[in-house]
């Protein structure tokens, strides 16, 4: 089930993260359930609950957080080989009703997902 905005909380500082990066368009913190040594989760600071509600004003923010993705692979280390994942709602595994890049690597991935 969809919990409550948890990462909106976040961005406001009324719970506390690992955060590895911010600045004013976005977030980025380890998860706590890291499911690969490096596990990272990018979030806007925008509130858009799903992939699926990405207007086409959201453009030039997607394109931002995939280029901080870039940049956080190489600072972590992991930038010969990641995965990102975007889980949209809830039957493809999405917990959390703000979107969110997984940054995962430090481990071999194999495919397909489970
Ligand atoms: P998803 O299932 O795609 O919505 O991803 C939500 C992720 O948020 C999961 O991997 C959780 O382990 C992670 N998570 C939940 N609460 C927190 C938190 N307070 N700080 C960091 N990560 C969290």
């Amino acid at each position: 089930m969809l919990q409550d905005n948890l990462f909106l909380k976040i961005i406001n500082r009324q719970i506390k993260a690992n955060i590895v990066y911010e600045d004013d368009q976005c977030l980025a913190f380890h998860d706590t359930n890291p499911q690969a040594p490096t596990h990272v989760l990018i979030i806007p600071r925008k509130v858009i609950p799903t992939h699926a509600d990405l207007k086409e004003e959201d453009k030039l923010l997607l394109g931002h957080l995939h280029l901080v993705a870039v940049n956080l692979a190489q600072k972590l280390g992991i930038e010969d080989g990641y995965r990102i994942v975007i889980n949209c709602k809830e039957p493809a595994g999405q917990t959390v009703p703000h979107l969110h890049f997984h940054l995962l690597g430090g481990r071999s991935m194999h495919w397909p997902p489970g």
